[in-house]
């Protein structure tokens, strides 16, 4: 049981931090029992007053809102919950207005239907022209209030004589705590779902840069923000605040991998391959997927370092151990590794580790080459 209330408060927790959405469904039947809940208590009221046609009205929403928070799991309900809601409530404003007077506040109901046609009209999925609507519909409302305030002003209330004294002040008291409580909970509502849709716009954009920076299978960096970083390395460097060295590396044989034991477990080698290289360097160098099974490491290092951290990474790839369905898989690297040095581009600089990296593979692989 307090397992399960823990759940509970976490959700709200989530719900309020904008991380979970609020579910639909239960929304809907909290807003309808609610309702429900108030047309009962004017039963009682009406009950006492004895003013027989509002308690029949009263009796007949009670019933029609608990249905309602039955059938309301059904998507479809809950754009008829919302047109009949605002119909019964600016009928119950109108009758019991005209019936009773003005002086009993229940017209205070109507001026709050104006944020809930336009919370109910933004978070109602499929309402294509939402704004359109809202006005139609709060303009549709001021004139119901207003025809009403003229009509009470003529027209004397019905049941004048039959109530006590004090209880048009009393229900005005009553409905004026209802309309606030019921204006709080649609600001409420409303902000707690703005707010879940910019965290989850937040959430996207942050994939979304993400997915632009990032090799989706190894999570090195990919080709064209390596270029940035690259670039302004290069920069650095002429301008003498930094060494700046490349190390261009390729899987030998990879082909092979793939072929012996599927491309799946070619991603795996992959993965386990940028797993050494992330191991190998600092936080501040960049290491890229150049394109397929080549990767490409900057680090602002002289190539003498650059060469220890390549030999490195060669004998830890060397030493990889790969177990995939019983089977030991082993793979090499050969390295190419340059510094920059006077004035190159950036392809030209690339170029030379390029050469570097493929003298390797004509002589031998699995070795690093730095001159
Ligand atoms: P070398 O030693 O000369 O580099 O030989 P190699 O077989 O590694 O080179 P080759 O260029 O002939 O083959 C590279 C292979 O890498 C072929 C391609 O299917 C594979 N490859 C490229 N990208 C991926 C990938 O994302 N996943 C997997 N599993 N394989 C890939
Ligand atoms: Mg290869
Ligand atoms: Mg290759």
């Amino acid at each position: 049981m307090s397992g399960k209330l823990d759940e509970l408060m976490n959700l709200i927790r989530q719900v309020i931090l904008g991380v979970a959405p609020i579910n639909e469904k239960l929304k809907y039947r909290a807003i309808a029992v609610m309702i429900a809940l108030v047309h009962l208590s004017y039963v009682a009221v009406f009950a006492f007053c004895k003013i027989e046609i509002m308690l029949q009205y009263n009796i007949g929403a009670v019933i029609y809102y608990l249905v309602m928070a039955v059938l309301v799991g059904r998507k479809e309900f809950q754009k008829t919950i919302f047109s009949t809601m605002l119909a019964e409530i600016l009928l119950h404003s109108f009758l019991a207005t005209i019936m009773l007077g003005f002086d009993w506040g229940f017209m205070l109901y109507t001026i709050t239907l104006v944020p809930l046609i336009f919370y109910m009209c933004f978070t109602l999925s499929g309402t294509k022209t939402r704004l359109k609507i809202a006005v139609t519909l709060s303009m549709l409302v001021f004139v119901v209030y207003y025809v009403t305030l003229t009509a009470s002003y003529r027209i004397d209330p019905l049941y004048i004589e039959s109530v006590y004294s004090s209880v048009p002040r009393t229900m005005y008291y009553y409905n004026t705590v209802l309309a606030f409580v019921y204006c709080f909970i649609i600001s409420v509502l409303f902000s707690i779902e703005v707010k879940y849709m910019r965290v989850t716009l937040e959430n996207e954009n942050l994939s979304l840069e993400r997915d632009a920076k990032y090799d989706p299978l190894t999570k090195l960096y990919n080709r064209r923000s390596f270029n940035d970083y690259l670039r302004n390395a290069v920069e650095a460097a002429e301008k003498g605040e930094k060494d700046v060295s490349l190390i261009m590396l390729d899987i030998d044989d990879f082909k092979q991998v793939n072929d012996t034991y599927g491309h799946n477990q070619g991603d795996v080698v992959l993965k386990e391959v940028a797993n050494v290289l992330r191991d190998n360097v600092r936080e501040d160098d960049v290491v890229c997927r150049w394109g397929g099974e080549e990767m490409l490491i900057l680090l602002d290092v002289s190539a003498d370092v650059a060469s220890r951290i390549a030999e490195r990474i060669r004998r830890d790839v060397e030493s990889l151990d790969m177990l995939c369905d019983g089977a030991h898989i082993k793979v090499t690297l050969t390295l190419g590794v340059a510094e920059y040095k006077g004035k190159l581009t950036l392809r030209e600089f690339i170029e030379v580790v390029d050469k570097r990296l493929y003298y390797g593979k004509e002589h031998g692989k699995n070795m690093v080459v730095n001159s």
